[in-house]
Order: structure tokens, then C-alpha cells, then sequence
């Protein structure tokens, strides 16, 4: 079977090369053509022997996920639709602010956890997505968005807040990150490459183990009545344990504290009493928030809280002292927003009905 090189973290190279009977610097060179130049085939890496790579072209390959789709928004959100497989299609958004451009990664085919006001989790879990196929989403981005040599590159920051539960799918996971804070790979700093959860306890300990980056947990719920039904993992793992591995994280993490992102539902979990009941938490664990207004979709049964609701929820917070932003809703007109990510898989779940994909049109 042919090789992804794209896959393959710094270790999964050399060990690669070295079945091969290569040297491991080799396998660092071919590491720096794929991911830092962005090269998609073995001739344009004009620094290895002809032979070596009439080898690798015959043995491996270097493959991305194919792009369906490709949308910017007014705000200059863009979102592509990439094709996994002949049933499957994921998402991956970047988004440009002043001084960053952020890529939204996506880790599963859809979400086995079900979370309420999702529309990943309404859809169903189809599989999980392999390292080359979460690391191709930032080539991909890297590819459209121009590598300039020598020039900042677009993407400086990535978050896994697109389809899928992370800490699900860590075997992909880990060295798609540790692909990102390669130096020889996209170099970005541990600081810049965000994992968010949904409150995975056992993934947690090992993420911070092999591969700590900056940690998000969808808290959304003060307490485990509401968390137990907006974000069903808490039956498993509820807050005092999710509490417990923050601060095991924490001792590992690139950052001092973890972001609680709390999505903002009208009349759910917006009241001042539940911001009251956080401070209990933030009492426990060193942390910012980051509220996020709920981004609906149809069938969701949820509204988004009015903006004054969310600045007083934030002003709560605020006069304790926390560190609150408010997200604001990027994408729109595009489905790009937080949680609005479908992508098309083939649900086994009949949940919803499949989504046929189909190419672009060039
Ligand atoms: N599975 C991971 C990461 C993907 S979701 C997790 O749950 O953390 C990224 C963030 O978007 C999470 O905080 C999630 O709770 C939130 N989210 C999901 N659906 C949303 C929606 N409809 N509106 C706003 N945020 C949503
Ligand atoms: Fe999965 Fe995260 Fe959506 Fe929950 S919010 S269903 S964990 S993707």
C-alpha cells in the first residue's frame, strides 16, 4: 500500500526512511519539502538524489484531501468543503483578524458525543480522520493562501474547534500537532495550536503527556444537571473530574490557564445566577472564558442569548476579576460559525439523511 508521507511526524519520517535503508536527515529534508515549502510531488525537491526520489514517488505518496468546495465570506471567512473519501466531507475555516489568521481544523467525521446544540453532533459519527488528513487541512490552507518565502505565513494560529471530539481521535491527533509545532514542519508555537474538548478526561491526561499544546473545554453548563444534558459526556466525566484534569493539564500546559468556552443559549444557561455559579468553578482551576454566541441551525430548538444578555453575563464574570471575550460570529452567509460545521458524511446513525457529495466545478 502506498505511504501518505503527509502523515508522518518528525518520528514517523525517519522511521519511514529507515525501513527504506535512508538516513534520517533525509527523512528531515522531505519533512521540510512537504509541509514548510508546501511541495506536492518528489520533483520539485531539487536537493535529493534522483534515485531516492524515483523511489519515494514509487512507494509513497503526498496527499491531500480533495477540495468540494471553497467560499469566502464578506468578512473574508473562508471555508472549504474537503472530500475524505467517496461518503465523506469535512470542514476547515480560516479566519483573518488583525495580526493572525486563524485555522479552524476539524478532527472526525462527524462527533460520536452528541452534544445538544450542535449540528456535527446531530448529524452522527462516521469515522475518524487520519493525521494526514487533519494535517492537509492546514497544507491545503497554506497552498491556497500562498507561502511566500521569507513572509509571515497566513495561518498562525489553529484551533480543533471544527467537526469532531479531538481527544477522540488522539492516534491522528498527536502528530498532526506535533506537525504543527515542528520547526522543520509549520513551526508555530505550542501557545498557537489550540485543542478544544468537550470534557474527554482520559484524553486530556494523555494529550498533556505526548503532545501539550493550549487546552479549550466546552464548559457551557454551571452545573452537571444542565451540563448532563447539554454536553452528554458529562455523564461520564462530570465537573469535578473535568475540574480535576484541568489542573493535571495545567501542569504540563504552554499556557497558565484553560479557555472555558461557554455557548450563550437564550433562557438555557444565560441567567446572572449561572454566572454567579462559574465563579465556583474559576475558583477551582486557573481560567479565562470565552462566550460564544450560539450559532443556529435548523431543527436546533435553541436561540442565541441577546447581546445585552451576553455583555451582562460577561460583566458578572468580569467583576470577579475573570478575563472574558465574547466571540464574535464570523462566516456568516457561509455556515462557518462555530458549531454550523456539517461537512456531508454518510450518517449511520439516520439521525439526518445522507448528503450526496459531489465535485466542484472547476
Ligand atoms: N468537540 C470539541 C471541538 C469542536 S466544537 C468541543 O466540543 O470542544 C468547537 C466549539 O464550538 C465547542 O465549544 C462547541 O461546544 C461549540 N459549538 C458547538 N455547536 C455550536 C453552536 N451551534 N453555536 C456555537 N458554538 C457551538
Ligand atoms: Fe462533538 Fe464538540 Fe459538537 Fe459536542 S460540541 S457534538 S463534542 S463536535
Amino acid at each position: 500500500m502506498t505511504t501518505n508521507l503527509l502523515g508522518l511526524d518528525s518520528l514517523g519520517m525517519e522511521q519511514f526512511f529507515a525501513e527504506l535503508g535512508e538516513k534520517t536527515f533525509r527523512a528531515r529534508q522531505v519533512l521540510k519539502w512537504i509541509h514548510r515549502r508546501g511541495a506536492a510531488d518528489f520533483d520539485a525537491m531539487t536537493d535529493i538524489a534522483k534515485e531516492l526520489r524515483t523511489k519515494l514517488a514509487a512507494a509513497t505518496a503526498i496527499e491531500p484531501p480533495v477540495v468540494v468546495g471553497d467560499g469566502t465570506a464578506p468578512d473574508g471567512t473562508r471555508k472549504w468543503l474537503l472530500k475524505v473519501d467517496g461518503a465523506n466531507a469535512v470542514e476547515a475555516v480560516f479566519i483573518p483578524e488583525e495580526g493572525r489568521g486563524t485555522l479552524c481544523v476539524s478532527s472526525q467525521a462527524g462527533c460520536t458525543l452528541d452534544c445538544e446544540f450542535c449540528s456535527t453532533g446531530k448529524q452522527g459519527f462516521n469515522r475518524n480522520l487520519s493525521a494526514a488528513e487533519i494535517i492537509g487541512q492546514l497544507w491545503l490552507a497554506n497552498a491556497a493562501l500562498g507561502i511566500h518565502a521569507g513572509a509571515a505565513r497566513a495561518v498562525s494560529n489553529v484551533v480543533f474547534m471544527g467537526m469532531g471530539e479531538p481527544m477522540m481521535n488522539l492516534d491522528a491527533v498527536i502528530p498532526a500537532a506535533r506537525l504543527m509545532i515542528d520547526d522543520n514542519g509549520y513551526g508555530l508555537s505550542r501557545r498557537r495550536v489550540t485543542v478544544s474538548t468537550s470534557g474527554v478526561v482520559p484524553g486530556m491526561d494523555r494529550l498533556a503527556a505526548e503532545c501539550p499544546v493550549a487546552l479549550a473545554v466546552s464548559l457551557h453548563a454551571p452545573d452537571d444537571a444542565l451540563r448532563d444534558r447539554l454536553v452528554p459526556i458529562n455523564r461520564k466525566y462530570p465537573i469535578r473530574e473535568l475540574l480535576a484534569a484541568c489542573n493535571r493539564y495545567l501542569e504540563r500546559a504552554p499556557r497558565d490557564f484553560i479557555t472555558f468556552e461557554y455557548v450563550m443559549l437564550d433562557g438555557v444557561n444565560d441567567a446572572d445566577a449561572q454566572a454567579k455559579k462559574l465563579l465556583d468553578i474559576a475558583a477551582r482551576v486557573r481560567c479565562k472564558f470565552n462566550l460564544i454566541p450560539f450559532n443556529p441551525f435548523p431543527g436546533s430548538g435553541f436561540k442565541r442569548s441577546s447581546p445585552a444578555r451576553i455583555r451582562r453575563f460577561a460583566e458578572v464574570l468580569q467583576r470577579a476579576g475573570l478575563t472574558v471575550t465574547t466571540r464574535k460570529t464570523r462566516g456568516d452567509g457561509i455556515d462557518a460559525a462555530c458549531g454550523q460545521l456539517a461537512g456531508a458524511v454518510a450518517d449511520r446513525t439516520r439521525r439526518t439523511r445522507t448528503v450526496p457529495i459531489m465535485e466542484a466545478r472547476p
